[in-house]
């Protein structure tokens, strides 16, 4: 049996975690706004709700992408 024997570093030992950091390209930046804007918007959470921000957002998202969001989306759909 394979058991850590060590016990876990504090949690001050630890690097902070880099995650949205670091330079994002316009079409992940864009998405990132997208998606930051839908986990924290109760309308987007809603179903019976449609959220305006969020469409704005996903439309800049698919501007910026240039077409190569659908393009990666029509491949995925197999069209
Ligand atoms: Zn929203």
């Amino acid at each position: 049996m394979d058991e850590r024997r060590d016990p876990p570093p504090d949690a001050t030992d630890r690097a902070p975690i880099a995650a949205g950091l670091g330079r994002l390209s316009p079409v992940q930046a864009a998405y990132a706004a997208y998606t930051r804007h839908a986990i924290r918007c109760d309308d987007c959470r809603d179903v019976d709700h449609t959220c305006e921000v969020a469409e704005e957002l996903w439309r800049t998202y698919q501007q910026v992408g240039g077409g190569a969001v659908q393009a990666v989306a029509d491949v995925a759909r197999g069209a």
